[in-house]
């Protein structure tokens, strides 16, 4: 699909695992967000925690998707693909004074719910720090297509954040707000889980001069104990060879009940029946196929 005019969505599951039910109903939503507003979708492997990979999980979250149907456009992306332009934007960041590096331990930091300001003055790069963005006091401001209007001073939220981590990596606020800046992604759909780090990545666009994408926060899906459903908490993993049986759970806990239909068709369907209204803020409770 060309998507030079339109523009993306994007799916940027971290490769640590298969897909499991959580992640598929993201992926379907953020697929079907997508493709009603004519938009391409397309799909990054946001893999920098590189010990937390999984080696074969790419392959297989591969497998799932095309098993569900959920064709993606262009070329998979790896964040770790992009280290160039992660580098690039710290040095922008560093040459407009607004980094430092910090060489606080966890116990110096311990007790504190933001950054204390410790390190401020330490300008010059050195390979035992982390490097943190420096954030000021106004007013983050964006709208949120299901969880609704959102306000954030950074200040009281986060305080000064890091972009590189100590040991390394760049760190996911970062290449989020890089990737997802890109001006060919218009829109991001993900778990609400991640709604608060949304100011941190709009700040740095802002920062960057890249432009923001709209967001939708979607509900996620909580296991009966009220635990998101994720790898941590041992998720149903999903069948696949069971896609239509798969995407009408997901789907019914989108809020759509679709008629009997073949997949394909399920999904056009789907497209077409979209609506972001319907969803609704609140978290759906999921206790399993
Ligand atoms: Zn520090």
């Amino acid at each position: 699909m060309a998507d030079a005019v339109a523009g993306a969505g994007r799916f940027a599951p971290s490769p640590t695992g298969p897909l499991h039910i959580g992640s598929l109903y993201t992926a379907l939503a953020s697929f079907l967000d997508a493709r009603a507003q004519g938009l391409a979708w397309r799909l990054r492997f946001d893999d920098l925690d590189q010990p937390r990979n999984d080696p074969a999980a790419p392959e297989r979250i591969l497998r799932t998707l095309d098993a569900h149907g959920l064709h993606w456009d262009g070329a998979v992306q790896r964040q770790s693909d992009h280290l160039e332009l992660y580098e690039a934007a710290l040095t922008e960041l560093q040459q407009m004074g607004m980094v430092f590096f910090c060489t606080c331990s966890r116990q110096q930091l311990q007790g504190h719910s933001t950054y204390p300001g410790t390190c401020r003055s330490r300008r010059s790069p050195r390979s035992d720090a982390a490097v943190r963005v420096r954030v000021d006091a106004a007013v983050c401001e964006f709208a949120d297509s299901v969880q609704g209007r959102q306000q954030t001073r950074l200040t009281d939220s986060a305080g000064d954040f890091v972009i590189k981590r100590r040991d390394g990596p760049f760190a996911y606020q970062l290449a989020t707000a890089v990737d997802d800046g890109d001006p060919g992604i218009v829109r991001v759909l993900r778990g609400r889980d991640l709604l608060d780090n949304t100011p941190r990545q709009l700040y740095l666009m802002a920062l960057l001069n890249l432009e923001a994408p709209a967001y939708a926060h979607i509900p996620v899906l909580l296991s009966p104990v009220l635990e998101k459903w994720s790898k941590q908490t041992l998720a149903p993993s999903v069948d696949d060879r069971k896609p239509d049986a798969n995407l009408r759970t997901c789907l019914a806990l989108l809020g759509l009940k679709p008629p009997e239909l073949e997949l394909q068709a399920l999904l056009e369907w789907a497209v077409a029946h979209w609506d972001l209204r319907r969803l609704g803020p609140k978290d759906r409770v999921f206790s399993g196929f």
